[in-house]
């Protein structure tokens, strides 16, 4: 039993009393990398009334912000400590090549140690009003119990991206990863009780969505819950969370347009291009996965992107070759190759890509071509859902105006990109595009200091920066009477 990885419950390693186990599988040849408890609802209440407990009766509230900020900065020495064979098992269990597991865990350093700075910072305001005798002040405090809950894309990072702020700000947490990746989490709750959280501050529970991620939602003990997923999941948990009117904050789907004019430099927009939609196996939510072409350069263009799409090495991520790894599952893989064939059935031209690769150890392992398609209109399904994977769709302009247009004809709004030298020209159409994050000249990057999250069904609140930490915060008015006395109101 005891090589069975565990949850992390009240201080303690615990397995579920479901008794049940999940394998963890390894994408790239389907072998079995772990076998973790399986959690249940009953799991979730326990760590609820841990994190309740930790939060009213215990003192975490109470901590100075220098003392949460001290454990957060020891985190980022043990993640230090532990690059290497952290980089090395998130590689495994998510698929991706080991380059990107090693910007995962160096932005995951970056975030424990921003929102450790962040705690320390003044913050507050203090205003006269319209009575003189008041003296108005704003204090933010934590909110109590966060229920946290991450998709597979970025196990190790997205898990940063909550349990940092809301540990910063004072908050206890209850943290589920998804099903599929639940290994870099586990280490990471090990360092957590490595530097010392305090009993049931920090918990781990690992489970299915439907159960575990559920209960977490709906449980009327958590005071906020934060989800990153997709945009039908995001929906079933605002659903969940109204028995109780929690707080919520959800990163969903995206369709994101990168929008390419005619006097772009050429080469850089097509490896922007590919960059955009290939990297993390396009299993990333802000992909540039519509590319928005000015018409007259759409021959030349096409040529050089899928002459290099071909070219970009998808093998295990383990392999320092690889430049793309394979899909998280089978059954992902398949969805995507069944976007293939809508794609084809709708009429749209496959330019490269479309298959699985087999030949050899990649047959073991859910390994995906580049593929592009063109040729498309904008009511075409490939068009308009998110695919998740490394399936590009290009559509093409004429003039700025359809270009925004054409852009914003989606119900997501989460990214997206421009690609020209006019400066004036790249500035009116991003002000014009209906999405919280969006680049010039560039794809992809994001920072620790910058707000992430979406318009339209791409989510609610921000993730990032000091949006990211005031969405952990209630925020609090207290009004002291300068000369104290009667109130005056009543007569007698
Ligand atoms: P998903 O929605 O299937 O699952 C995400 C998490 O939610 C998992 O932990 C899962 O177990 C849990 N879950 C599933 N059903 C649930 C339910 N009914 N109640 C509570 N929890 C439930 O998403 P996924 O397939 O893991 O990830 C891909 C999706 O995530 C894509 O749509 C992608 O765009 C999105 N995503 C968004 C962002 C962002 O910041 N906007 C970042 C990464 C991924």
């Amino acid at each position: 039993m005891s090589d069975i990885g565990r949850m992390y419950i009240d201080g303690e390693w615990v397995l579920s009393g479901s008794g049940e186990t999940r394998e963890v599988i390894n994408p790239a040849d389907g072998s079995i990398l772990a076998s973790v408890t399986e959690g249940t609802a009953d799991d979730v209440k326990k760590a609820v009334a841990a994190a309740r407990r930790a939060f009213d009766k215990d003192g975490w509230q109470d901590t100075t912000p220098h003392e949460r900020a001290a454990l957060l900065r020891a985190v980022c020495t043990k993640l230090e400590r532990d690059r290497e064979p952290l980089l090395k098992l998130e590689t495994l269990d998510n698929g991706k090549p080991l380059r990107e597991t090693g910007y995962d865990v160096d932005d995951t350093i970056g975030c424990f140690r921003y929102y450790a700075g962040m705690a320390e910072k003044p913050t507050g305001q203090t205003f006269s009003v319209p009575d003189p005798n008041i003296q108005t002040m704003v204090v933010r405090e934590p909110i109590g119990v966060c229920g946290q809950i991450v998709p597979w894309n970025y196990p190790l990072l997205m898990a940063a991206w909550k349990l940092a702020p809301a540990l910063a700000a004072g908050n206890t947490v209850v943290f589920k990863p998804s099903e599929l990746t639940p290994l870099s989490a586990i280490r990471l709750f090990e360092i957590f009780e490595e530097v010392g959280f305090p009993k049931g501050v920090v918990n781990l529970v690992l489970g299915a969505g439907a159960t575990v991620g559920h209960e977490i939602a709906a449980n009327h003990g958590v005071d906020k819950v934060a989800f990153t997923g997709g945009t039908k999941t995001g929906r079933s948990i605002m659903q969940a969370a109204t028995g109780n009117l929690k707080g919520i904050s959800l990163e969903l789907g995206g369709k994101s347009p990168n929008i390419v004019f005619a006097d772009a430099d050429l080469e850089s927009a097509v490896d922007y291009a590919l960059f955009a939609i290939f990297c993390n196996q396009g299993q990333v939510c802000s992909a540039g996965s519509r590319l928005l072409l000015e018409e007259s350069i759409q021959d030349a263009f096409l040529a050089r992107l899928v002459e290099r799409a071909n070219k970009i090495r998808v093998g295990p991520g383990s392999s320092p070759a690889s430049e793309m790894g394979p899909l998280i599952s089978e059954s992902h893989l398949n969805r995507v190759l069944a976007y293939v064939e809508i794609g084809r059935q709708e009429g749209a031209t496959l330019l490269c890509g479309g298959n699985r690769l087999t030949e050899g150890e990649l047959g073991k392992g859910w390994f995906m071509r580049p593929t592009i398609f063109t040729d498309t209109t904008p009511d075409m399904r490939i068009v308009k859902e998110e695919v998740f994977g490394p399936f590009l769709v290009v559509q093409t302009f004429r003039t700025e105006a359809e270009a925004i247009e054409m852009a914003n004809d989606t119900e997501y709004g989460l990214a997206g990109g421009v690609f020209t030298p006019d400066g004036a020209k790249a500035m009116r159409v991003i002000r014009k595009l209906r999405a919280g994050i969006t680049w010039i000249n560039t794809y992809n990057p994001t920072f620790n200091e910058a707000p992430w999250g979406g318009y339209k069904q791409s989510g609610i609140g921000r993730e990032l920066g000091t949006f990211g930490y005031e969405e952990y915060t209630e925020v609090k008015q207290i009004n002291l009477n300068l000369n104290p006395g009667m109130s005056g109101w009543f007569e007698f």
